[in-house]
């Protein structure tokens, strides 16, 4: 038995099976047709708004972030989205914030 969502507000259509709605579930946001679509919440220390999956789920990037890479210590801009195997995926900017 699947749990209930923790936030019954629907955050968009399931990209992977066009079928299902997907909502927060715990620490991630899935499909309530268990499709396997799985989007964590927290990536990188960085926390997703209900509003940011929404955009991932219609293909946009999540809006830009700051990011303390740890190589080298310097700060970096990036982009949240979702490939085309709709896994969350980090575009690094080249250029440093
Ligand atoms: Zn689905």
């Amino acid at each position: 038995m699947k749990p209930l969502p923790i936030n019954a507000t629907c955050v968009g259509m399931c990209p992977q099976c066009n079928k299902g709605l997907v909502f927060q579930y715990d620490v991630a946001y899935t499909c309530e047709q268990e499709c396997g679509l799985s989007i964590d919440q927290t990536i990188r220390g960085i926390e997703l708004s209900p509003e940011d999956i929404r955009g991932l789920l219609r293909g946009e990037y999540a809006k830009k972030y700051n990011f303390k890479r740890e190589k080298d210590g310097r700060m970096y801009a990036g982009f949240l989205y979702l490939d085309q195997s709709f896994k969350l995926q980090f575009k690094q900017m080249k250029s440093v914030v």
